[in-house]
C-alpha cells in the first residue's frame, strides 16, 4: 500500500506555478504516475499536443476536470452549457480520462430556487449522459461542500449524488474529494451505497482555521481529516482508481516551488493517505 503507485497529480494543485506541459514533466520526472488537467491548461496547450505528450509520458488520467455548470438563467445558457459539456466529454475521450468530473453548478444569476438549478443539473447530467455513453465515457459528480451550494454546485452530499446515479443510471459515478464530504456522518453508508460508482477520490486536507473558502486547502497531513479511513471506506467498495491530490492554495503551496511542492506531495501521500 505504501508506495507511489496510485498517486495522480490534479495540476489545480501548481496551477499558479506550472503550464500543462511543465505538469506532464514534473509527473514524469517525480516519479507519478497519474495526473488530472483542467481543462484551461489544457486549451492553453492544445488537446492533440497534449494527448502526444501523455501518451509519451505514459502517464493516466485519473479525470479530465471539468464539465458541469449546468444551471442558467434562460435556454441560451442551458444550450452553451451543454454544448460545452459534449465537448468536454470529447476532450476526456481523447485524453483517455478514467471520467469527466462534473461540478455541476449553482444558482443562475439573480435566481433564489435552489430545487429550480438542481432540476437543470438533472436535467443537464440526462443530457450529457446520453451523448457521453455514446463515445463511452463515464461521468462522476462531485459533491461540493455546501458553502459552494450557490456558487459551485448545489450537489452538496454524497446522497444527492447517489440519489442523481441511481435516477439516471449506467455511465454516471461520484467522484469523492474527501475536502467536500469528509464532514458528512452519513459519509461511510453513502459511499458504500455508491458502490461501483466511485469512480474518483481527490485528497487534500482541511485546515482549522480555513482562512479562504475556494483557496486556503492544506496539504494531507496539516489538517483534520482521516483520510485513511476515507480511502478504506472507497477501496471497500472494488475502487482501484488514483488518489488524486488537489490543493488550492492560494497564500501557502501555490507559492512555493512547484518541485518542491511535488516533493511535498509525495511524501504526504506516502505517510497519511
Ligand atoms: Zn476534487
Amino acid at each position: 500500500m505504501a508506495d507511489l503507485s496510485r498517486l495522480s497529480l490534479n495540476t489545480a494543485t501548481v496551477k499558479e506555478q506550472w503550464s500543462l506541459a511543465e505538469c506532464i514533466e514534473g509527473c514524469a520526472r517525480h516519479g507519478i504516475p497519474g495526473i488530472a488537467p483542467w481543462r484551461d491548461k489544457l486549451h492553453d496547450y492544445g488537446l492533440e499536443l497534449a494527448v502526444k505528450h501523455i501518451r509519451d509520458t505514459g502517464l493516466k488520467l485519473s479525470g479530465l476536470c471539468r464539465g458541469g455548470m449546468f444551471p442558467a438563467a434562460d435556454e441560451a445558457g442551458r444550450q452553451a452549457a451543454l454544448a460545452d459539456n459534449r465537448l468536454a466529454v470529447d476532450e476526456a475521450k481523447a485524453l483517455d480520462a478514467a471520467c469527466l468530473v462534473l461540478v455541476v453548478g449553482g444558482l443562475p444569476e439573480g435566481s433564489k430556487d435552489i430545487a429550480g438549478a438542481r432540476q437543470q443539473v438533472r436535467d443537464g447530467i440526462a443530457a450529457t449522459l446520453e451523448y457521453a455513453r455514446t463515445v463511452g465515457m463515464p461521468l462522476a459528480i462531485e459533491p461540493l461542500h455546501p458553502m459552494y451550494a450557490a456558487d459551485r454546485a448545489c450537489v452538496n452530499t454524497m446522497a444527492q449524488a447517489n440519489d442523481l446515479c441511481d435516477e439516471l443510471g449506467e455511465g454516471l459515478g461520484v467522484a469523492v474529494d474527501v475536502y467536500h464530504v469528509w464532514w458528512d456522518p452519513d459519509l461511510e453508508a453513502q459511499i458504500a451505497r455508491a458502490g461501483k460508482n466511485v469512480l474518483a477520490f481527490h485528497t487534500c486536507d482541511w485546515l482549522v482555521p480555513t482562512t479562504d473558502l475556494l483557496l486556503d486547502r492544506g496539504m494531507m497531513g496539516d489538517g483534520v481529516i482521516d483520510i485513511p479511513q476515507i480511502r478504506g471506506w472507497v477501496e471497500q467498495t472494488g475502487f482501484e482508481g488514483a488518489c488524486e491530490v488537489e490543493i488550492f492554495s492560494a497564500d501557502n503551496w501555490w507559492r512555493k516551488d512547484a518541485d518542491e511542492v511535488l516533493g511535498t506531495v509525495k511524501d504526504r501521500h506516502l505517510k497519511f493517505v
